[in-house]
């Protein structure tokens, strides 16, 4: 008898314990409260202010081989827009896969010269690719080496802006997984090659919908959260939270890139090509990002303007997630569609103070390049930035 009521009360025990834990989680779901301390956004505390362009290849990037008939092979990697830094390591080893699958390939041996057209963060990839299949004569041509797209970029790991071909999708998200992976690898210090460039913090959005990264969920993240941010300003917001989400440190990364590239010997040749027929070596990979608008005469090649912020003399404690929101289409003075955002990335200028933290964007705004800056932009973003913070 003694021994019967002692499993019940045992059992009841498990069960209260139970629900008790059940109750726990459910209340700390609802009320996941983050307290954020806002940036800064004090025009002392702006920084420098950038203007660059998503090499945007409508449908899908390039990812290709052709062999001419003199028997040249030149395989094609640009066009990933506003996904370029998150797609480059997968896509550098899926179009690089081509050389040891396409017949044409057949002679390449370990030490012929391949020569890579771009110096951006598609065209670093590649050679990086190249250096761990083995590949040990690369020359890297390009017209720019430093202040690309490539180093400006925001730096969230998402492919947010990509205009994906159906077809493309299934690859497309492979690649963003390998990627994953590969950054995910170096924030945690475990990657052979790179111990520093890329970073797992928050990444907050209004919606799920907003963030790119559903198809990563379950496979190498977690579900999102739904969370309120208080900014201790009487500002509360509702969003969702990627509490592992990846932050690509650019510059970093492309210096790091361009050290471990230069170690092993591979050579860099400051040039602008205007043809394939130019370059000696019979294996050519493009990574030429907008320059393929002429070099390959690709008409999907569309520019796609982004305005970005630096913010200096903060607290960079504070500054340690990320932050998307969208503000929907609007037109510019100059008559471009703008898509305008809100976002805040934790990037940090080396050679800068250590309080020089954090970047804000951004607008993506089709066919505007270099000669339709649309300038007034950037205080339209600071605006929009402020909106969001309850500064206003
Ligand atoms: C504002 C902004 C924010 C972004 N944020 C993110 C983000 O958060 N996450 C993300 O994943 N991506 C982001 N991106 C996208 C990403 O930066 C780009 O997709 C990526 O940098 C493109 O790299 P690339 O190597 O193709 O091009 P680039 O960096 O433009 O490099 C192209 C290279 O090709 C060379 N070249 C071109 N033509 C020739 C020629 N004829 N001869 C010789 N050399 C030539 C150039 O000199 C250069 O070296 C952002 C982009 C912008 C503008």
């Amino acid at each position: 008898m003694k021994t019967l009521n002692f499993s019940k009360l045992r059992i009841i025990l498990c069960m209260m314990a139970l629900l008790a834990f059940g109750l726990f989680f459910v209340t700390r779901n609802l009320n996941d409260t983050r307290y954020i301390t806002p940036p800064n956004l004090e025009s002392a505390h702006l920084s420098k202010r950038i203007l660059c362009h998503r090499p945007m290849r409508t449908g899908a990037p390039q990812m290709s081989i052709e062999i001419e008939k003199n028997g040249k092979v030149i395989l094609h990697n640009y066009g990933h827009g506003g996904s370029g830094w998150t797609l480059a390591p997968g896509s550098a080893g899926y179009v690089n896969g081509f050389l040891e699958t396409s017949k044409g390939a057949a002679n390449l041996e370990k030490t012929t010269p391949i020569t890579i057209i771009g110096a951006g963060v598609i065209g670093f990839f590649t050679a990086y690719d190249l250096i761990k299949k083995g590949y040990t004569n690369i020359t890297i041509v390009a017209e720019k080496f430093e202040n690309l797209t490539s180093h400006n970029a925001g730096g969230l790991l998402a492919p947010v802006s990509m205009d994906n071909d159906p077809k493309m999708q299934k690859i497309i998200t492979k690649i963003g997984i390998d990627a994953y992976k590969f950054y995910q690898s170096i924030a945690k210090g475990s990657h052979e090659d790179f111990k520093d460039g890329a970073v797992i913090v928050p990444a907050y959005f209004e919606k799920r919908e907003d963030s790119g990264l559903e198809p990563y969920v379950g496979v190498v993240m977690q579900s999102a959260k739904d969370v309120v941010l208080d900014f201790k300003n009487g500002t509360k917001r509702n969003m969702v939270a990627y509490d592992d989400g990846i932050f690509i440190d650019t510059t970093k990364m492309m210096a790091r890139l361009s050290k471990f590239l230069k170690n092993k010997k591979v050579k860099f040749k400051n040039k602008k090509i205007t043809s394939f027929h130019e370059i000696e070596s019979k294996f050519i990979i493009n990574c030429s990002g907008m320059g393929s608008a002429s070099l390959k005469n690709d008409h999907k090649m569309i520019s796609v303007q982004g305005h970005l912020i630096m913010l200096k003399n903060q607290i960079p404690e504070n500054l340690q997630h990320m932050i998307l929101v969208y503000y929907g289409h609007h037109t510019t003075k100059s008559g471009h569609a703008v898509k305008r955002s809100f976002y805040m990335f934790p990037k940090h200028l080396e050679g800068t103070s250590e309080n020089d933290v954090g970047v804000i964007g951004g607008t993506f705004i089709e066919n505007a390049t270099v000669d339709t800056p649309n300038e007034e932009e950037f205080n339209i973003m600071i605006e929009g930035a402020k909106r969001f913070y309850g500064m206003l």
